[in-house]
């Protein structure tokens, strides 16, 4: 996913109390510790060995012969390279923990030690070089490190924990495929959903929360506006899409201006434009590819109509033929809007305030990234959710950044380099507190 620079303050004090106490911390964070060296191992592994989407085999099977070990009944090819890890510890609450497995189509340029040089070929065909540019690789060690860390606590908990890796996180298609493949109804189906994700401006040793919305529903949107081609010189005797085309991107921009109501976010990009070959020649058409971002399924459609219709209205203005009317696909790999249960999120940034300290857990802002996690709070049962942001860099950099005002590498940039100790350290006492807060004995 990518993010945007978000304003970040720390999020009130003692609003909800952590029901389970921190007690644990201490010893936690020791054995953390002691995990480390073996969980950066790890990290290096996975970050030097990076997977694109659909094709996260070796990835899956490492991480389920993590799980094995630990002693997780362990299902691998639930949707594809999905995996789903299961450890019973008695009666209680069942509790899902996600980690997404894929990484993206990214030449690596941060000059570490351990960068990928791992090549692969697109499901174009095309040759490309591969990285975790999206910090998958960092989710992974945790998740391996969240597994550890409860399996060797178990007597402080009970419930049933499932753990799974989650494939082509970064083409909205995993959740869906494992749901599809039975994750709420082969195996026990969760009370709560837990992930996290790195945030590339956020310091490491923090984290970030967000109540209701996180992040946007994210639809891509082709359409091909068609004309009458022929000769340059001669453009009385044609239709031109060139000229249409460029009047429907400026009419575009007044859907979020004019029509979305003021104080409902939404987001229309005209991220590619392609038509004609030649000076002298009018083109018979030309491609447009857009993105579209909204929280709500209200304004999702609102846009998606908009775009129909004024994309169509000024084809027929140009005297275009019905015939060569424009042609509008919404791809089907929309990922929805990701809504945090606001009661769980609350819990959870109490009990990462008691772990971490209220300086270290920031009230994030929304932002309109997509994250496909979203889906595990969509079906039927309405199973509350929680995302929680992980920060992934120095604090010196995000100090360096603001004072200059110079950006700071985002997610899927060949730059992106997470801070790995704190980070990893931190999002394995994090999310550890996380699932203690929900299955720990009182
Ligand atoms: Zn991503
Ligand atoms: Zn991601």
């Amino acid at each position: 996913m990518l993010i945007a620079t978000a304003l970040l303050v720390p999020i009130g004090r003692g609003e909800v109390l952590a029901a389970v106490s921190s007690d644990l911390r201490p010893i936690v964070v020791s054995r953390v510790s002691q995990e480390y060296p073996k969980l950066f191992d790890l990290y290096k592994h996975l970050h030097a060995h990076p997977e694109l989407s659909f094709k996260e085999e070796q990835t899956a099977a490492r991480i389920a012969g993590e799980l094995k070990n630990l002693g997780f009944e362990v299902t691998a090819k639930v949707g594809g390279h999905g995996l789903v890890g299961v450890l019973k510890n008695g009666s209680g609450p069942t509790v899902l923990v996600r980690t997404d497995l894929d990484a993206l189509p990214v030449k690596e340029q941060t000059g570490l030690p351990y960068a990928s040089k791992a090549e692969a070929v697109d499901e174009t065909g095309n040759d490309v070089e591969v990285m975790h540019a999206c910090g998958h690789d960092v989710h992974m060690t945790v998740f391996v490190g969240v597994a550890r860390l409860l399996t060797q606590h178990k007597d402080h908990w009970k419930g049933t924990l499932v753990m799974i890796g989650q494939p082509a996180e970064e083409r909205g298609a995993g959740a869906r495929a494992m749901l599809k493949d039975g994750l709420f109804t082969r195996f026990p189906k969760p009370d709560y959903c837990l992930a996290l994700h790195v945030k590339p401006d956020l310091p490491a040793g923090s984290v970030g929360c967000v109540e209701g919305h996180a992040l946007g529903n994210v639809d891509s949107v082709d359409v091909t506006i068609r004309g009458v081609g022929g000769h340059g010189a001669w453009p009385h005797r044609t239709r031109d899409p060139i000229v249409l085309a460029a009047e429907t991107v400026l009419a575009l921009q007044t859907i979020v201006s004019r029509e979305i109501a003021p104080g409902e976010p939404a987001v229309v990009t005209v991220g590619s434009i392609h038509g004609g070959a030649k000076h002298n020649i009018i083109p018979d058409e030309v491609k447009l590819q857009l993105t579209l971002r909204s929280y709500t399924d209200e304004v999702r459609q609102q846009t998606i109509a908009a775009i129909n219709r004024i994309t169509r209205g000024l084809a027929q203005a140009a005297g275009i033929p019905e015939d060569r009317l424009p042609v509008i696909t919404v791809r089907d790999e929309f990922t929805p809007a990701t809504y945090n249960d606001p009661t769980l999120t609350r819990r959870v940034a109490a009990a990462l305030k008691a772990w971490l300290g209220d300086g270290n857990v920031v009230a994030a802002k929304p932002v309109m990234g997509g994250e496909d996690f979203s889906e595990y709070g969509r079906t039927k049962d309405k199973i509350p959710i929680c995302i929680f942001w992980l920060g992934a860099v120095t604090a010196e950099s995000v100090r360096e950044s603001l004072a200059t005002g110079k950006s700071l590498p985002s997610l899927h940039s060949s730059q992106f380099a997470p801070d790995p100790e704190p980070t990893i350290k931190t999002g394995v006492t994090a999310m550890t507190a996380t699932v203690l807060e929900l299955m720990g004995k009182p």
